[in-house]
């Protein structure tokens, strides 16, 4: 074919790195403004599950990695609670910048933010995807509450949606860690049985 006379291709195909570095220029709202680093998420492509936590903490920020402090911790128990390792799941966050003091992310924020972590998961096809705590069960189930959601599988708009507890919050909460605990242990119940990826460990 004659130089210049290729076909249009179009704009590129998205993909998870894509979506990464447009997180780590993002300016679209002011939490870009006191974030060290961007915290995209991470995980393999083919990752089953995804799991949605609120926002970066103090040492998220530092290391652009997500559930890399205390919280993290709590997050790999519960994971073997439910059969799976890091290296089986995405990790990622409402808001992609750490919010200062480590509130909650506004709606605002995470409004703006929301953009990203749609493509994430159009991009993985998730089997389940695990709410971790009240903001991310208000951008896909804004009618519930954690109390009556938890450790329950939904289905809208063709995601399943599996709320639970922020591991944050069972820090100085025995009975939230038993909760949480029970939940990852019937979220690998729903994923031994749930479709053709199942559990790479099952
Ligand atoms: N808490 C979160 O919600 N996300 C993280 O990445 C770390 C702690
Ligand atoms: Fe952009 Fe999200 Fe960071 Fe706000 S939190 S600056 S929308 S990446």
């Amino acid at each position: 074919m004659p130089e210049g006379d290729k076909p249009d291709e179009g704009p590129p195909a998205d993909s998870l790195s894509l979506v990464a570095d447009e997180v780590r220029r993002c300016t679209r709202c002011p939490l870009s403004l006191t974030r060290t680093n961007a915290v995209p998420g991470e995980g393999p492509p083919g990752a089953a599950v995804v799991i949605i936590g609120e926002g970066p903490g103090r040492n998220e920020d530092l290391q652009g990695r997500p559930f890399v402090g205390a919280a993290g911790k709590q997050l790999d128990g519960l994971l073997k609670d439910a059969g799976l390792v890091r290296d089986d799941v995405y990790i990622t966050n409402v808001v992609k910048c750490r919010p200062p003091e480590n509130r909650r992310p506004t709606e605002a924020e995470a409004e703006a933010c929301h953009p990203y972590l749609e493509r994430q998961i159009v991009l993985l096809r998730p089997e389940v995807i695990v709410l971790l705590g009240d903001s991310a069960l208000k951008r896909f189930l804004p009618e519930e509450t954690l109390g009556g959601a938890h450790g329950r599988l939904f289905t809208r708009g063709g995601l399943a949606l599996f709320p639970t507890y922020h591991p944050a919050a069972m820090i100085y909460n025995r009975t939230l860690e038993k909760v949480s605990s029970e939940d990852f242990k019937a979220l690998g119940k729903i994923l031994v049985g749930h479709g053709p990826k199942g559990l790479p460990r099952a």
